[in-house]
């Protein structure tokens, strides 16, 4: 992850109302870029400084803002922005950031995972090959949308669900829905995969949260779906355990993340 700033200068008219409207719409642009995966939105803060504002957002990579990676909307609300200022926005990369890791960088991963947990606000796709975040833009768009407001719909549900179980607040609903590969969350979770699959022709897994299954008797050590043998050789295992190529199932041992 990346820290920028984009430095905004809306023109004199704006003034009048306070810069709400300018406001509204710089909000639709951050937003547009947030479902598109150019962006985080939780990053971003603002401060207005002689009739600019500055904003410090978070993206994955250094060119993420570029406009090659735009989709239809965040052109729109980047128009209708431009309508109210005096020049093009000033985008500088301050640094590196060292809260989170870099981005994958493969040319073509082999498999895709995805995943998420409380702590994870970038990308819940994992590359299979090097363990690392995929910016979504370089994603196909799924499911009919040409953002990707399904997927990161998903991670905040996800997300809530994992904070839930972790606060010890409906853990027990929460277990479920996270560790059971038919609830709601996961069959939404395994529907992304697919589409995800159909379009770019990679496998794409699901990552099942098990923290009980240590607990398990050796039976249990089986495919949730189909029950075949899904422990992998220790030799074979990088950052999963478990894999199911049938069912497209993924999971670790002791959820080492934690
Ligand atoms: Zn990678
Ligand atoms: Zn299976």
């Amino acid at each position: 992850m990346y820290l920028f700033t984009v430095t905004m200068f809306p023109n004199e008219q704006n003034k009048k109302d306070g810069y709400e409207e300018f406001r509204g719409e710089q909000d639709w642009y951050f937003g547009a870029l947030s479902k598109n995966g150019q962006i985080l939105i939780s990053s971003c803060n603002t401060v207005f400084e002689d009739d600019t504002y500055k904003t410090f957002l978070l993206a994955p990579e250094q060119d993420s803002l570029d406009s090659k990676y735009a989709n239809k909307y965040v052109n729109e609300f980047y128009m209708k922005l431009m309508n109210l200022c005096i020049r093009e926005p000033e985008i500088r990369i301050v640094g590196r950031s060292s809260d989170f890791e870099l981005s994958c960088n493969c040319v073509s991963p082999s498999w895709y995972m995805l995943y998420s947990d409380h702590t994870i606000t970038e990308s819940p796709i994992v590359c299979g090959d090097c363990g690392r975040t995929v910016p979504l833009y370089k994603l196909p768009k799924i499911l009919g949308e040409d953002e990707y407001y399904t997927v990161l719909g998903w991670q905040r549900a996800y997300n809530a669900c994992d904070n839930l179980f972790l606060e010890g607040i409906a853990e027990r609903m929460a277990y479920n829905r996270l560790s059971k590969p038919e609830s709601d969350l996961s069959k939404e979770g395994r529907e992304i995969c697919q589409a995800f699959e159909n379009k770019t022709g990679k496998p794409f897994y699901y990552y099942l949260f098990r923290y009980y299954a240590r607990y398990y008797s050796t039976k249990k050590q089986n495919c949730p779906i189909c029950g075949s043998e899904w422990r992998l050789d220790e030799d074979n295992t990088t950052f999963i355990d478990y894999r199911c190529d049938n069912c497209r199932l993924v999971a670790d041992v002791v959820n080492r993340n934690r």
